[in-house]
């Protein structure tokens, strides 16, 4: 009896161990920034139902583990190459995704892809309450029938099959002065398309970073080079209707190999958020010592533009560096002036971001 209840006891610890071990979650760093929640995103992948190697279910798991706030599973529509072995429903990768979303804490949102010819191309419709009225043949009806149901409409890859196939042409621009069209994808899995982010910039346009993951995901732990591509969605609340709101207002920024990509302010507002320059704690040879403390997934590059500090400082991702700065003769706060290499706001255009140097509380320096 007693040994049937010792034998219990280590099953049970067993068990919980095991669960305990499988069900890590590995958080992106992004603070929030601006008085908004900073919503992991991705936006554009694919299942068994349409062009994927994946069931639903695990597309929510992966969600959960790598450390995403929200997702949208977008299925081509036009395209179903498993139609002999799984259904044609549009909207069931959605249905069969949804319970484990909710157990998972993750937002999933109801999407599709349209798959036209390039050009003009593949674009995602998000926030659908049915995907089914937008299989149709007319180009035109389908953002139609997307705009009917409110929903969110970006360009997918826009240079996937070259600059010139991956023009913006007529098709585009009547959908977009229709306000059927709202942004660009100028991320698609480890590629930037910069004509598609000029684009993006010229038409007004959200900019939207995603995976367009077919494969399952492998479990290797992401690194600030080799990361999931996604849409960080600076967002009121974390919820389908924040993620909608938010999106809707452009406030977003593209997460792509140690890049950031975002309009100006917020690239700003996000390194404001995530970096921080301790008041000097020594003082050495006519130069003050500090803590410069990264707490985002970028591994930061910056280069001096102006004022005091090292030319050159990499801070990795979740980390911190000392760094000296020449000292003012008055003791004054130093505000040097450092361009961040790996934010931009457009082709070749990286933020310029102030460093805010406490004065440093230190005794004056002691001859010798
Ligand atoms: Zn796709």
């Amino acid at each position: 009896m007693r040994f049937r209840r010792a034998g219990v006891l280590v099953l049970f610890c067993l068990s919980a161990a095991t669960f305990a071990v499988a069900q890590v979650r590995q958080e992106i760093r992004f603070p929030d920034v601006a008085g908004y929640r900073t919503l992991k995103c991705d936006l554009h992948m694919h299942t068994v139902f349409s062009d994927g190697l994946v069931w639903p279910t695990v597309r929510v798991d992966e969600a959960w583990r790598q450390g995403l706030d929200a997702i949208s599973i977008t299925d081509h529509i036009e395209y179903k190459p498993h139609r002999d072995d799984v259904s044609v429903d549009q909207n069931r990768p959605f249905e069969l995704a949804a319970a484990r979303a909710r157990e998972r804490n993750i937002i999933l949102i109801r999407g599709a892809e349209i798959t036209r010819e390039t050009p003009p191309g593949h674009f995602n419709a998000i926030f659908l309450r049915d995907v089914a009225p937008l299989e149709v043949k007319d180009f035109f009806e389908v953002f139609r029938q997307a705009a009917a149901q409110q929903a969110f409409v970006f360009w997918n890859h826009p240079g996937w099959k070259g600059p010139e196939a991956g023009r913006w042409t007529d098709d585009h621009a009547r959908i977009h002065a229709e306000g059927q069209l709202h942004g660009v994808e100028i991320c698609n899995g480890n590629t930037w398309y910069e004509d598609g982010h000029r684009y993006a910039l010229e038409k007004n346009l959200v900019l939207i970073g995603t995976s367009d993951e077919h494969g399952p995901f492998g479990d290797r732990p992401w690194t600030a080079e080799e990361h999931r591509t996604l849409t960080l969605v600076l967002a009121a609340e974390r919820s389908e209707q924040g993620i909608r709101e938010a999106l809707f207002a452009g406030r977003t920024l593209v997460w792509c190999q140690n890049r950031l990509f975002g309009r100006p302010d917020h690239l700003a507002a996000m390194f404001e958020a995530a970096v921080e320059v301790r008041a000097p704690h020594a003082r050495h040879k006519g130069e003050t010592i500090a803590e410069l403390i990264n707490r985002c997934a970028l591994d930061l590059e910056l280069e001096r533009v102006a004022g005091p500090g090292p030319s050159r400082i990499r801070v990795p991702a979740g980390g911190t560096v000392l760094v000296r700065f020449r000292e003012s003769p008055d003791g004054d706060a130093a505000r040097p002036v450092y361009r961040v290499t790996n934010m931009l706001s457009a082709p070749g255009k990286p933020l310029e971001a102030a460093l805010q140097v406490p004065a440093p509380e230190l005794p004056q320096a002691q001859p010798g």
